[in-house]
């Protein structure tokens, strides 16, 4: 076989992928991981992560994703730090294309995971890295003694508010609705910081600012009222959900109707035979490092499988 042909190719290095090489490399099928556009995924750009089962302290998130990587290449895990932009599944051995390189593979298992979600608005793309952000734990620190702004009322959004006012004076929640989507703790946890306020059943229309002043502030309506009114901030965090890493796979896979790549219940097979997925881009519920793991050990388990029988039906009897 060709130098650049792998049992499996694993596309993507958050918990699922690592997880799946681990478990494909200890089965000697010297898997191969291409990394993508963001080595060890959405955990690089968290802080503390208290829930990972093992790490009774926490553990930093980019510091879980080294130990995952390091316990990959232990059982030799080939890591190549290339984005995939393309895929042919039409035929085996099924081929990966990447930014450095076209690489062949009898299995392939999508790990790809899920980005976060903007608004949507003109003045967020123009103001984004000058104010506009969706990452706390990278942006946060150049906000010291500032007021911002996050939006959104899930677990992520609290997480963001929380982490911010250990830099800002103040963080102000602007929320569509008058509740919160989040987790329990973590709403206790937002509602007795004394530097978190809330504004509720409200969507921000514009953001005010240019690339030379950053955000000066925000244009926010009252989704009940109508009202429209002006309200002084420093910058803007988005924190209002994520979408999966699957547009290279359109037309290649099949998807459920939220873009979210389908696999057989209890399983992790999509519907191209050899091809399988898990963590996040499968998963629009749960998304949890720990979940994502335990996908990834389900894809490389059947891969495994899937690997034996091609190879017992190769066999010559
Ligand atoms: P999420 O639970 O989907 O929450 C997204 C939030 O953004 C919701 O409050 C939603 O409002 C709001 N939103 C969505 N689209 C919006 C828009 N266009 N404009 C304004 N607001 C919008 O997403 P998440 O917070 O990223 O959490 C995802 C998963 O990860 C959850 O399962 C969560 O438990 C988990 N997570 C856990 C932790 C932790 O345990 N430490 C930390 C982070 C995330 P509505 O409520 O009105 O829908």
């Amino acid at each position: 076989m060709a130098e650049n042909h792998y049992k499996v190719v694993i596309i993507g290095s958050g918990p699922a992928g690592w997880t799946a090489a681990i478990y494909a490399a200890r089965a000697n099928l010297s898997p191969l991981v291409l990394q993508g556009t963001q080595p060890g995924g959405q955990l690089t750009i968290t802080t503390d992560v208290e829930n990972f089962p093992g790490f009774p302290e926490g553990i930093m998130g980019p510091e879980l994703m080294e130990k995952f990587q390091a316990q990959a290449e232990r059982f030799g895990t080939k890591v190549v730090y290339d984005t995939v932009t393309d895929v042919d599944f039409s035929k085996r051995p099924f081929t990966v294309v990447a930014d450095e390189g076209t690489y062949t593979a009898d299995t392939v298992i999508v790990a790809t995971g899920a980005s976060a979600k903007w608004i949507g608005l003109e003045s967020e793309k123009k103001l984004m890295g000058h104010g506009v952000s969706s990452c706390a734990t990278c942006d946060g620190a150049f906000f010291r003694g500032k007021e911002v702004i996050v939006v959104g009322g899930g677990d992520t959004a609290m997480e963001e508010a929380n982490f911010l006012t250990r830099f800002c004076a103040k963080v102000v929640v602007v929320h569509r609705r008058d509740s919160l989507r989040a987790s329990k703790i973590m709403q206790d946890r937002a509602f007795a910081n004394p530097k978190i306020e809330f504004i509720w059943d409200t969507a921000i229309e514009e953001i005010v600012g240019s690339k030379e002043t950053g955000v000066t502030g925000v244009k926010l309506k009252n989704l009940k009222t109508g009202e429209v009114s002006d309200f002084a901030t420093q910058g803007v965090f988005v924190a209002i959900g994520h979408q999966p890493n699957t547009g290279i796979f359109e037309g290649k896979l099949e998807l459920h109707p939220n873009g979210y790549l389908k696999v057989k219940p209890g399983t992790a097979s999509t519907n191209v035979e050899g091809v399988f997925g898990c963590g996040d881009v499968t998963d629009h519920h749960y998304r949890q490092a720990i979940t994502a793991a335990g996908t990834g050990c389900m894809a490389a388990m059947d891969a495994e499988k899937y690997l034996e029988a091609l190879e017992a039906t190769a066999t010559p009897v």
